[in-house]
């Protein structure tokens, strides 16, 4: 008793990966949320390009970074500049 290779018997079928997770996923008409592989990701990456869309021109990604700039130049002595 072996297992057969499906490889060769199953008609290749067209797969296409989930443009939001990656996904391997067999492509189906029947599936609504082609190219993505569910509603979740397919919601999701709408999500996120509206997101985009707001976050242009915001700042919010760099307020850690800010952050810790302050918090280092406060620990430096200001002597030097005396
Ligand atoms: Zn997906």
């Amino acid at each position: 008793m072996k297992n057969a290779p499906t490889s060769s018997e199953t008609p290749a079928r067209p797969e296409v990966k989930c443009p939001r997770c990656g996904k391997s996923q067999v492509y189906s008409l029947q599936n609504p949320f082609r190219p993505f592989c569910s509603e979740r990701c397919r919601t999701f990456d709408l999500a996120g390009w509206a997101e985009e869309r707001y976050r242009l021109g915001s700042p919010a990604l760099h307020e850690e970074d800010s952050l810790a700039e302050t918090e280092a130049s406060l620990d430096e002595p200001e002597d030097e500049q005396t």
